[in-house]
């Protein structure tokens, strides 16, 4: 048992290692249904969290992203990179850092690797949000867009929406088959698919987490029946959608942050004032989720700095009396605070 530190310059560092060791120390199912009612309780206290879009620092190939939030008492943030040329050059897609601090002293808390950690939390949003708008009993789901996200996705919606059937498309057969290998003894049903369209078959939940620098049409309206739930995940970047403008006509939408998600999600494709639901009114019911049987609900997802704080807060409190952690020196700590010159100066020895 390590405790954490309380010596204030010490900052808790949780690796892409140990971050492993965490989860399935857990149990992989019990962290996504855990992040889940930690976003949906700070998703109840909205009106606590500073909140702003990302600041999104784009080129030609990629983006990169900083996520702030702060409830008063902690104050988080997460670096993310968005680059879908990644993967043909053996890199990530998607990595991502992040940092939590006290807003008292203004010190970090907490260090961690939140590449797994942003795949937890998204899969996590997308099962609790599903909880909320798809039909009842649902138990099939069509995943297109087999990456990295994609396995997460499937057990986030096991685990939270009771879903027994996945049915896997991806234009590249390959990662296919590498989410089919991965999801075998899940306990899902595992169905690999030819096409986009057969993915849908008998689906009531349809998730695209796909990745493409571009306006791709991933879902085209004729492929869409009433009564779905969509779960748009990969359209999260200015001239980065996946959906025909049709089926967003037809939906009813429900966005995380319309100020954030207007400028980088599906409704990128819409007039500036077309109708949208917050999700924070859904899940407080202030508003009504689903409404009927012919409904399409459309969860236009792209990420908002509150899920990976409520993510952040969760580790925090997840390694306490663990292993897995280590302490970094990133803080400077002289005796006397003002005498920041005399430490540098002893230290030479
Ligand atoms: P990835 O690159 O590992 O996987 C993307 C997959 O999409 C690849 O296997 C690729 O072959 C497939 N693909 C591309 N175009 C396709 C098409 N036309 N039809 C079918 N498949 C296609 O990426 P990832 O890490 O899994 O992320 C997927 C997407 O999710 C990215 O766009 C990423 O930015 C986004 N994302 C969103 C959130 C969020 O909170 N909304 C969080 C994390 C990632």
């Amino acid at each position: 048992m390590t405790p954490l530190p309380s010596h204030l310059a010490y900052v808790p560092f949780v690796s892409v290692e140990h971050m492993m060791g965490l989860v399935h120390h857990i149990g992989i199912e019990t962290v996504l249904r855990e992040l889940a009612d930690e976003i949906e309780a700070d998703f109840l206290r909205w009106e606590s969290f500073d909140k702003t879009p990302r600041i999104a620092s784009h080129s030609d190939v990629g983006v990169i992203e900083l996520m702030p939030t702060s409830d008063g008492h902690m104050y988080g943030f997460k670096y993310v990179n968005g680059h879908p040329k990644n993967t043909k050059e053996g890199l990530q897609t998607v990595t991502a850092f992040g940092l939590l601090a006290d807003v008292d002293s203004g010190y970090p808390k907490l260090l961690t690797e939140m590449t797994i950690l942003t795949a937890l939390r998204t899969a996590a949003m997308s099962a609790l949000v599903a909880k909320h708008l798809a039909p009842k009993g649902a138990t099939t789901m069509a995943m297109i867009g087999n990456g990295a996200q994609s396995e997460f996705q499937c057990l986030a919606f096991k685990a939270i929406c009771g879903i027994k059937t996945v049915r896997l498309y991806d234009a590249d057969p390959a990662a296919t088959q590498k989410c089919a290998r991965n999801l075998a003894g899940s306990g899902l049903t595992v169905i690999p698919c030819k096409s986009g369209e057969d993915s849908m078959e008998g689906a009531q939940i349809i998730t695209t987490c796909t990745a493409d620098k571009q306006n791709a049409t991933i879902l085209t309206d004729n492929m869409i029946g009433d009564g779905v739930h969509i779960n748009a995940i990969g359209g999260d970047c200015p001239g980065k959608t996946e959906l025909h403008r049709d089926i967003l006509l037809r939906s009813d939408i429900f966005v995380e942050y319309p100020e954030q998600t207007r400028v980088e999600g599906e409704i990128q494709q819409l007039d500036v004032d077309h109708a949208v639901t917050e999700l924070w009114q859904v899940f407080s019911g202030v508003v009504p989720g689903r409404t009927g049987d012919r409904q399409i609900t459309l969860f236009d997802s792209v990420g908002f700095a509150i899920e990976d704080f409520s993510a952040l807060r969760y580790v925090l409190k997840s390694i306490q009396g663990t292993e897995f952690f280590i302490q970094l020196d990133m803080l400077a700590d002289p005796d006397d605070p003002r005498d920041l010159f005399g430490m540098l100066k002893r230290a030479k020895g």
